[in-house]
């Protein structure tokens, strides 16, 4: 189903460790409208001003696949209000996920921003870094504009 131009309901849905473990990760009805309201009012709005593919990493997430992630318990992915997103390794436009993070903290609402860095474990040469950005929505009253820098 498609929510947006460049976004569908299966976007959100997609989830490796959900596969592997056998969980049932479909968007609840409740939850639908809000995905919809995530990708109206903050990624398609990113997508359109960068003009590169946006990959979901993590969208929806039933209760049982958040405690598989280990997210946090009150997750807003579990509503339907988050989505984690990079941009698609095959962009060639030389845009930098970083450029992304700082024009929405300049020009979008949002609930909840945050720039999540993990390192990845490497067995040789330099270790790397996994980066993804961590958006929510909740609506234009209920938005508290948070930015954050997550560094673990
Ligand atoms: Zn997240």
């Amino acid at each position: 189903m498609k929510l947006t131009n460049n976004f569908s309901l299966e976007e959100f849905e997609r989830s490796d460790t959900a596969k592997r473990l056998g969980i049932d990760n479909h968007v609840p009805q409740f939850a639908v409208e809000r995905l919809r309201i995530l990708c109206e009012k903050v990624l398609q709005p990113v997508r359109d001003h960068f003009g590169v593919p946006i990959l979901i990493t993590s969208g929806y997430r039933c209760p049982d696949l958040n405690d598989a992630v280990k997210g946090a318990t009150s997750s807003q992915h579990m509503k339907g209000e988050a989505a984690d997103f990079k941009i698609k390794v095959d962009n060639t436009k030389g845009v930098k996920l970083y450029d992304l993070y700082l024009w929405m903290v300049d020009n979008l609402s949002f609930d909840q921003l945050i720039w999540e860095v993990r390192p990845l474990r490497q067995a040789q040469g330099r270790p790397t870094n996994s980066k993804w950005i961590h958006v929510s929505y909740k609506n234009e009253k209920a938005n508290r504009q948070q930015v954050f820098t997550c560094k673990r």
